[in-house]
């Protein structure tokens, strides 16, 4: 929980930020940076954040964002008894973050549009958050307040040490800051990196994809039971012959158990062009925050790795070619309580 967050939205007067200018690269293509912090940090929003007046607001959102879908995300549907400010309407499980702009490098219209990537540098484990507030107060001697869902799924304590990042391939500058330099032309040579595999356990249930065929599909799964009944589901060779490529265990753990480049058995009719998601969850289970942020991660960068159209994510029962009779109940609950696309679809945009 945040503590000494009274001053936050006072604009800084002290001093800038800390930021790190990017070091020399070696031979990797350079990452314009335009913000960068690395320091402690805590959490702070939401209705029990006691830290956060009542009525207090946030640096970058008014009450007219709560009716633009692009923000509106962000907040619980109605404000929390007895609250009026949005700082303690926040919903604690989306990703957002505070950091002590200097309104000069980077305005609030900027920020308000940003995409930053927030990461634990000691598991390596990373996420995409909006910043929404200006803050802690530099007497916290912390440099960035992140949701509780946020840290949670980094594994993230107060007094960690957080890195946060903006880089002009992931923002959406509205006008460029005075006195800014100028983004470099925007390039796609820094994609994602593939997230940490906890361990590839090969599955006998595949098969070569056909020369030819081209990756155009991820489907999402539930394993509608444990960790260890999927692993060892997809490991026996005398049962049901089904795999996936990935399974994500509740705590974002990745599990790996067929190569990209082989097919998998996991949506009867549309094995040969997917790949496909396990997430561990029981039929009424939504996913956890760190699995939600593992199987984004993931995502964005099957995503990137094989140029799969955003629009091609589909959950089990919903995708193109399936063809088992009577359908299935897969992906469940996991994605959000109605079972269709739709629900997919806007899961995927709120977090991929
Ligand atoms: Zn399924």
């Amino acid at each position: 929980m945040a503590q000494k967050r009274k001053a936050s939205k006072k604009k800084p007067t002290a001093k800038r930020p800390q930021r790190k200018r990017p070091t020399k690269e070696k031979i990797t293509p350079v990452e314009e940076i335009l913000f960068r912090v690395e320091g402690k940090m805590s959490t702070f929003g939401g209705p029990r954040d006691t830290g956060m007046s009542a009525d207090e607001g946030l640096a970058l959102f008014t009450p007219a964002d709560l009716k633009d879908p692009k923000y509106s995300y962000l907040f619980l549907p109605t404000p929390p008894p007895g609250t009026t400010g949005l700082g303690r309407r926040l919903n604690p499980d989306k990703y957002y973050f505070a950091c002590r702009w200097n309104y000069n490098d980077t305005p609030r219209e900027f920020l308000k549009r940003a995409l930053a990537r927030v990461e634990n540098p000691s598991n390596g484990r990373s996420a995409d958050a909006r910043p929404a507030d200006w803050g802690p107060h530099i007497s916290t001697g912390r440099v960035a307040d992140l949701s509780p869902g946020l840290a949670a799924a980094l594994g993230l304590q107060t007094d960690d040490v957080v890195r946060i990042t903006i880089s002009a391939l992931r923002a959406i500058p509205v006008k460029p800051a005075k006195g800014a330099k100028r983004a470099a032309p925007v390039s796609r040579t820094a994609p994602p990196g593939k997230p940490i595999i906890k361990q590839f356990i090969r599955s006998p249930n595949c098969s070569c994809r056909k020369v030819g065929t081209k990756i155009d599909k991820i489907v999402l799964h539930c394993t509608e039971g444990s960790l260890a009944s999927a692993l060892a589901e997809f490991q026996r060779s005398d049962s049901r012959k089904v795999s996936a490529h990935y399974v994500i265990d509740r705590n974002g753990d990745i599990y790996q158990m067929v190569n990209d480049a082989d097919c998998a058995n996991h949506c009867m009719g549309a094995n040969p062009g997917s790949i496909g998601i396990e997430h561990v969850g029981g039929e009424t289970d939504a996913l956890a925050a760190p699995q939600a942020a593992a199987s984004a991660a993931l995502i964005r960068w099957l995503l990137q790795e094989h140029q799969i159209p955003r629009t091609n994510i589909f959950g089990h029962d919903f995708t193109p070619g399936y063809s088992r009779p009577g359908g299935t109940s897969c992906p469940d609950k996991l994605f959000g309580p109605v079972h269709s696309q739709a629900t997919i679809a806007a899961w995927v945009a709120a977090n991929v």
